[in-house]
This record gives C-alpha cells, sequence and structure tokens, in this order.
C-alpha cells in the first residue's frame, strides 16, 4: 500500500510512472515526502518535487497558477454548468498527476467525463490484455496515413510510436491514443 491520495482520472501513478517512491521535500508543503511527482507541471516557474498530497488538495496549482495538464488537450466533453461543470476540468488540470508523452500528451474522455490514464502501452500489450480499441485503432492509423495493421505492427511501447492507454471511468470502455517521436 502506498497510501498515496486518490486520483480518480489517474489512479495508479506509481505505475504510469509519474510518481515516483523518492524522498523529497515538497516546495509546497514543504514537509518531507516519501513520494514525489515526476511528471508535467505548466506553469510560469520552474518548479519540481512536488508531493502527491498538494496535486490532490489544488495547493500545487494555486501557489504556481500551474496546471499538470494542457486544458486545450483535453477530448471534448459537454459543460453544463448546472448539472456537469467546470468542476471535472478543474480536477483534471489542476489536481491530478499529468503523464509525459513523445509529443503534447492528450487526455482523452468517455461518457463526458475524462478517462483514468493507465499508462504507455504498444499493441503487444493491448493483445495481451485482451481489450478492445478497434475504434481508436482504426483513427489513429489514420491520422499517420497508415493500414491499421502497419499501425499495430508499429505501435511499440517504449518505441518510436507510443501508445497510452485510458479507461472510461463510467463504462469501462479502454480508449487508445499515440503519438510519434
Ligand atoms: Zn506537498
Ligand atoms: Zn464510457
Amino acid at each position: 500500500m502506498s497510501h498515496l491520495p486518490y486520483f480518480k482520472y489517474h489512479t495508479d501513478p506509481l505505475k504510469t510512472g509519474s510518481i515516483e517512491k523518492r524522498e523529497t521535500i515538497c516546495p509546497v508543503c514543504n514537509e518531507k515526502r516519501e513520494y514525489v511527482y515526476v511528471g508535467p507541471f505548466y506553469s510560469r516557474s520552474e518548479v519540481e518535487d512536488i508531493c502527491p498530497w498538494c496535486i490532490a488538495n489544488g495547493k500545487a496549482a494555486d501557489k504556481y497558477d500551474g496546471t499538470f495538464q494542457d486544458h486545450g488537450e483535453v477530448e471534448g466533453i459537454t459543460i453544463n454548468p448546472d448539472t456537469h461543470g467546470n468542476e471535472v476540468i478543474e480536477e483534471l488540470i489542476k489536481r491530478t498527476p499529468g503523464y509525459y508523452g513523445i509529443q503534447q500528451e492528450k487526455w482523452l474522455s468517455h461518457c463526458n467525463e475524462p478517462c483514468n490514464y493507465l499508462g504507455q502501452v504498444g499493441w503487444k500489450e493491448i493483445r495481451e490484455m485482451g481489450i478492445d480499441v478497434e475504434e481508436d485503432i482504426e483513427i489513429e492509423a489514420k491520422k499517420y496515413r497508415l493500414s491499421k495493421e502497419e499501425f499495430c505492427k508499429r505501435l511499440i511501447n517504449k518505441g518510436f510510436m507510443q501508445g497510452y492507454l485510458f479507461q472510461c471511468i463510467h463504462c469501462g470502455k479502454y480508449r487508445l491514443t499515440s503519438d510519434i517521436d
């Protein structure tokens, strides 16, 4: 058990590599912590060694007026101010650990809410998990003007073409995006 705070859109940041077990002093709370955030943080100041707790309570984003994910790269969700407000986006960009992609990180959505980020994958990992991401594979292959077969062949974890896996927090559907070196 890591006793890390719970992030609904990034439930296992140790596994994805965005949080590491390493002792540091957090610049926000000034506490000695055993875990440290090593993902992206977009702010005017260069900030390192933020602790997971100062992500979860929003204090890191507040202190530096920063975000962990670019708002413009969150896949569209419909904002209804009465029932489903900006709160959802705020939680994702200000209170959720981000992740590093090769290029600009995208955050996929489904059922009108951001998905849970599960980490980097290649086609081999997708096959081993036995999951269905057929629709996204079609979209991604088109993006590179490749056949689906060619795309799957080139999608290798830690390779030249990298996959990023997400899962819908409502219906459980898996989603895939990718980028290229
Ligand atoms: Zn802290
Ligand atoms: Zn869904």
